[in-house]
């Protein structure tokens, strides 16, 4: 199972995968910085994960990237985010 995992967030880059300039790219494993809607067709959708079309809103992918470059205790104190919630499996 292919997967990618979300490492952090950059300001003012341009996608590595559509080369769309961002005002906040996501950083991930193997793709490099990517914008919240490439993250969003490049994952596979899981609607045990996420309601509906089983996909994190683009906000909610930012926000992770955020929360994921403030380290893993932060993410568990401040949001419950624990275990393996920045990766995600691939299409
Ligand atoms: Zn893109």
């Amino acid at each position: 199972m292919a997967t990618i995992t979300i490492q952090g967030f950059e300001r003012e880059c341009n996608c590595d995968h559509c080369g769309r300039p961002l005002k906040l790219g996501v950083q991930v494993s193997t793709y490099g910085c990517i914008g919240a809607d490439c993250f969003r067709k490049l994952i596979k959708p899981n609607p045990k994960r996420y309601n509906g079309n089983g996909l994190p809103s683009a906000d909610w992918v930012k926000q992770l990237a955020i929360i994921a470059s403030k380290g893993d205790k932060y993410a568990e104190d401040r949001y419950g985010l624990y275990g393996n919630w920045k990766e995600y499996e691939l299409r």
